[in-house]
């Protein structure tokens, strides 16, 4: 009789747990994200540039993709919402005004974001220094 119901409380807590666990892995709802006036496109999570791909504390640069001169949070987000393939920018354009910082909202050109150290020039927001390994997705890079 103990035994029986040690197994019940065991089934009943493997239940609870699997519950926890996929409400966890479901993906995060969608927020019409617009920062200053200016919208942000793709699956964003929140009003800071945040998507369902790239959710830290630090994600909170929105890139304007070349191609249709939208601001997006990421690769993936342009991806799966366009319907074009995504052009990056070129070096002799890097003085152009691409990247959105989510947190205070200010633009800066693609120079400027480079040179920053991933801090916001504007409001000290640390961005995600991860960032720069994808830099080839979104900007002409050496090679
Ligand atoms: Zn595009
Ligand atoms: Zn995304
Ligand atoms: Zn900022």
């Amino acid at each position: 009789m103990k035994l029986l119901l040690k197994l019940t409380i065991t089934a009943v807590f493997l239940c609870i747990s699997g519950g926890i666990m996929a409400q966890q892995n479901a993906a995060l709802p969608i927020v019409k994200s617009n920062i200053k006036g200016i919208n942000i496109y793709g699956k964003t999570v929140d009003n800071q540039t945040r998507c369902q791909h790239w959710h830290s504390d630090l994600d909170v640069i929105a890139i304007k993709f070349k191609c249709c001169e939208k601001y997006y949070p990421c690769f993936s987000c342009h991806e799966e919402e366009a319907d074009h393939k995504p052009q990056v920018w070129p070096k002799s354009e890097f003085d152009s005004k691409a990247i959105l910082c989510g947190v205070c909202g200010s633009e800066l050109t693609i120079a400027e974001y480079q040179a920053s150290g991933n801090t916001c020039p504007n409001c000290t927001a640390a961005f995600n220094p991860g960032c720069s390994k994808h830099y080839h997705l979104y900007f002409e890079t050496e090679n």
